[in-house]
């Protein structure tokens, strides 16, 4: 499949609906068409209501059928777009900017495009971290807006990030929100991460992560002295925290709690992907393909967990 590398790229190659729908019909259908009910391969398209229909039993199935276009009154160019920005724009995109980019008439029409996109990317297990693995945990988002002092900001999200630690670099990092820093809550969490074969857990000294030894997981806890030891015992874990922060404030001047799990959706995804960036766009579409389309009621509903 052809992957657009440029803006200009991007324009030649999908410069219409009709290019866009037949390279979305070659993602679904990678050989051919296949009817959902009776597996059949042959299809003809009725054009008159833009449906394919099987030709051994006459179902009709639209080319959006399932996927996170389904029922879309946004062009299918413009869902392209979106997807080459998030794939090509190493910080992804703000809703904002994509409601002036692609001229949509609303930014609600935006934010909706971007988190059924990034819910897309949530629906298939992600590989298991191994070898030296970092975890550590992280507070999100803040109390600037109205948030009582004292016992609990009511806007903090607690988010545990674990990252392989590579002789020179990162590995790959898996990133969820949790409810708190106790062991029931970071335990599963770091359990369900890890391979456990050939995985070293390294965390520091919080009681959080203790019990993890007694549950056969390989535990290096470092009760660090000086806060800049941190640095040296989870160097990677910091990294990804410290841009992590960024990427939330620069990109979207940050994010409230109940839509959090899916930028650390996005914000894993780019990052495990860093090597197949130039893919992206492939990927990031045949994840929308795939994905069960999530409706707006179900999206603003979606509470942290
Ligand atoms: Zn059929």
């Amino acid at each position: 499949m052809e992957i657009p590398a440029t803006l200009l790229d991007f324009y030649d190659q999908f410069p219409n609906e009709a290019a866009c729908e037949d390279y979305l019909r070659r993602v679904r259908w990678p050989r051919g068409f296949v009817c959902p009910r009776c597996q059949g391969r042959e299809a003809s398209f009725v054009s008159s209501r833009r449906l394919w229909q099987c030709g051994r039993c006459r179902h009709q199935v639209s080319l959006t059928a399932g996927t996170v276009f389904h029922g879309t009154r946004v062009a299918l160019r413009k869902w392209f777009l979106a997807i080459f920005f998030l794939a090509r724009h190493k910080q992804g995109i703000s809703a904002l900017q994509l409601q002036r980019d692609l001229g949509l008439g609303s930014y609600g029409t935006a934010w909706t495009m971007l988190h059924k996109l990034r819910a897309a990317l949530g629906r298939r297990p992600s590989q298991l971290l191994k070898g030296r693995v970092e975890a550590d945990e992280t507070f999100v988002g803040g109390s600037r807006s109205g948030g009582k002092r004292g016992r609990g900001a009511p806007n903090k999200t607690m988010v545990a990030v674990l990252v392989e630690q590579r002789e020179h670099s990162a590995g790959a990092a898996f990133l969820a929100v949790v409810p708190d820093g106790s062991f029931d809550s970071l335990g599963p969490t770091v359990r369900g991460a890890i391979e456990g074969a050939n995985t070293t857990v390294v965390t520091d000294g919080h009681a959080g992560y203790f019990p993890l030894g007694d549950q056969g997981v390989d535990h290096e806890a470092h009760v660090q002295g000086a806060p800049e030891r941190a640095g040296e015992i989870l160097p990677w874990v910091h990294v990804i925290i410290s841009n992590l922060k960024a990427w939330l404030l620069g990109t979207f001047r940050g994010v409230s709690p109940k839509h959090l799990p899916r930028y650390l959706l996005e914000f894993t995804y780019r990052l495990n992907r860093r090597g197949i960036a130039d893919r992206l766009f492939f990927y990031l579409l045949r994840r929308a393909v795939q994905g069960d389309p999530l409706p707006y009621h179900r999206l603003t509903a979606e509470a942290v967990g």
